[in-house]
């Protein structure tokens, strides 16, 4: 099962892709984690990522894009994973496309979280993602049981530098120039699937699994 989670920033793709890679036993992949826990770990790429992610802006396709090959080549994607933030342009849908092709393979869903502008600035000023093992919680909709530390590990959460008002904006917008495209791409591909993302989490939830098991 080869899923790509769509949708703005905010938008709930990797709530909804950790619960998927929960219940199906596929790894959930998100490029923006990788490209998180490289800058954590202070390596030559994540040096190069941060530049562009403080702005709001996409990382280079060539980096993305071999980021992304060398993970899914890995030995636990062989029955199928999830993919969170990737691919957030035509050209990154393309090179997957035909390296998935020359497997003889394909992507089965493309899932569109659907959630309005509006509702994306109050999703990501309330994001906070800990520092440690990367849980996500919403100050107003997901809370956690004691304010700023993560339940799972016990580390500290903090609001995200790319999730602060100006840079919101800056990422909406490239989402709308650079993302947005997709939905057509795989529309035409006929793996398209929306799901309204402004549904409780586990009515979202329950959409995307009536979309699986159809
Ligand atoms: P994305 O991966 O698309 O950037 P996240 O999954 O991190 O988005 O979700 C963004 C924020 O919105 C997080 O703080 C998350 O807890 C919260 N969130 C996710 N899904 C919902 C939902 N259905 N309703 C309300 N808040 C949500
Ligand atoms: P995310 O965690 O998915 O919101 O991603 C955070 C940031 O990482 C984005 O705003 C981009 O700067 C960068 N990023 C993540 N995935 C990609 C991608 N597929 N292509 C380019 N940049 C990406």
């Amino acid at each position: 099962m080869k899923i790509i989670m769509l949708g703005a920033p905010g938008a709930g793709k990797g709530t909804q892709a950790k619960m998927i890679a929960d219940k199906y036993h596929v790894p959930h992949i998100s490029t923006g984690d990788i490209f998180r826990a490289n800058i954590k770990n202070g390596t030559e790429l994540g040096m190069e990522a941060k530049k562009y992610m403080d702005q709001g802006l996409l990382v280079p396709d060539e980096l993305t894009v071999k980021i992304l090959l060398d993970r899914v080549g890995q030995d636990d994607c062989k029955e199928g994973y999830v993919l969170d933030g990737f691919p957030r342009t035509i050209p990154q849908a393309e090179v997957l496309d035909k390296a998935l092709a020359n497997l003889g393979e394909s992507i089965d869903y493309a899932i569109d979280v659907d959630v309005p502008d509006e509702n994306i600035v109050e999703r990501m000023s309330g994001r906070r993602a800990c520092v440690s093992c990367g849980a996500t919680y919403h100050l107003k909709h997901v809370p956690p049981k004691k304010e700023g530390i993560c339940d799972k590990c016990g580390n500290e959460l903090l609001l995200r530098d790319d999730d602060k008002p100006d840079t919101v904006l800056n990422r909406l917008k490239v989402y709308h120039d650079q993302t947005q495209p997709l939905i057509q791409f795989y529309g035409n591909k006929g793996v398209l699937k929306t799901v309204d993302g402004t549904q409780a989490m586990e009515d979202v939830f329950r959409s995307i699994i009536a979309i699986l098991e159809n």
